[in-house]
């Protein structure tokens, strides 16, 4: 089966009980038995729900992984997915890693006794330096967020697994589309099913993927045990949006491409961060492990009043938190995605008060540019 197939019939696509085309919504939080001896295959919903196993069985199928979990949110799923830690773990964490991820890291996890390092993941060897005898998890988003830096999976897992080392993947920018980090020896993959997977901008939601059986059975014990699983209404919202991906992500990656090429003839832009541009640092790399550029790039502007004017002015890309929906979204990471992280580290990161980061939703392009346009040229 072809990708775009698979998203139609992945998973449990037909209603066993009526034929209806797409799995109801089991609204319900528990389950009638009719043996006392045994107890049938669903008992109580935070354990299982057909709408939210529909779903996860679609995921695992997607990202090339035997188990699937759908959580409340994309934090959800990453922060339920850590718990397979322990105190006196360490982690290596890419250091632009999204916000909400340092933000657990540092102000929990260390909590509890599991550390972070965090390293610049463009380079193998800051990876390997920061790894010690107790390093458990490498923690990677390739490219990451905001400056699209690209980590070599296939690389990482090399190193992690001849060390015993967990590599976990958050592939929210990419969906399994267009890169399947299990398929480069990753061990797990983490979304936020929030962004591109659904696409909508209309449901939170998060998954975690693996292959491993063992690992399955782990993540699997903590989402029935933590139980911050996704809802039934909201498991099916996802599975509707998730049937259009492809054709969500082709459309708004030809779009992408179009505007960074508008842009960078900009006098204002002065720096684009995106991996399809041939002279982005992680291009090489990124084109061997991915099937495409993706629909999301931050780029940087000649001052502080032209930021302003830009995310102030824009009609059609909404000034928002958030990426990957059928809107185009503006956002400005230094006071959104990244505002739990310190200034000082901030801009250590190179996330500057002048970094707007662009998501390509599925509005014409020549508006989009034509929009862009006139709020750079809006005086204020
Ligand atoms: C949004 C986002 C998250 C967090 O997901 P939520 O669904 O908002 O909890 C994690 N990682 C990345 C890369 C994101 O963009």
């Amino acid at each position: 089966m072809k990708f775009a197939t698979k998203l139609i019939h992945s998973g449990q696509t037909i209603d066993p009980r009526t034929g209806a085309l797409g799995m109801p919504i089991y609204q319900t939080s528990t389950f009638r038995q009719q043996s006392v001896d045994n107890f049938g295959k669903y008992d109580y919903a935070r354990s299982d729900n057909p709408s939210r196993e529909a779903l996860e069985e679609a995921v695992a199928e997607l990202e090339g992984g035997t188990r699937g979990f759908a959580f409340a949110s994309g934090m959800a799923a990453i922060s339920s997915t850590l718990l397979i830690f322990s105190p006196g773990d360490h982690l290596v964490v890419c250091d632009d890693v999204y916000g909400g991820a340092y933000r657990v890291l540092t102000g929990i996890f260390a909590r509890l006794g599991i550390t972070s390092t965090f390293v610049d993941a463009t380079s193998l060897e800051a990876i390997e330096g920061a790894i010690r005898p107790e390093t458990k998890g490498i923690y990677l988003e390739t490219p990451s967020n905001p400056l699209l830096k690209v980590t070599d999976l296939a690389a990482v897992a090399r190193l992690a697994r001849a060390r015993n080392i967990i590599t976990l993947v958050d592939n929210t920018f990419m969906t399994p589309y267009l890169q399947r980090p299990l398929e480069l020896g990753c061990d797990i993959v983490l979304h936020s099913g929030t962004k591109f997977m659904n696409g909508h901008s209309d449901v939170i939601c998060g998954f975690a993927v693996v292959k491993d059986a063992d690992l399955g059975q782990r993540i699997r014990f903590i989402q029935n045990g933590f139980g911050a699983i996704l809802g039934p209404q909201d498991s099916f919202l996802t599975m509707r949006g998730l049937k259009t991906l492809k054709i969500r992500m082709d459309q708004s990656q030809q779009s992408a491409m179009a505007i960074v090429e508008w842009l960078s003839r900009q006098e204002q832009v002065t720096r684009i961060h995106y991996p399809g541009c041939p002279e982005h640092p992680g291009h090489a790399v990124h084109m061997t492990q991915a099937d495409g550029p993706g629909a999301v790039f931050s780029f940087e502007l000649d001052s502080f009043e032209t930021t302003r004017r830009l995310l102030e002015g824009a009609r059609y890309s909404a000034f928002a938190v958030s990426l990957g929906g059928v809107e185009s979204i503006l956002s400005y990471p230094a006071r959104m995605s990244h505002a739990a992280v310190p200034p000082e580290e901030r801009l250590r990161k190179g996330i500057t008060d002048t970094l707007v980061r662009l998501s390509v939703g599925l509005e014409d392009p020549d508006d989009l540019i034509a929009d862009l346009a006139a709020a750079f040229d809006r005086r204020s």
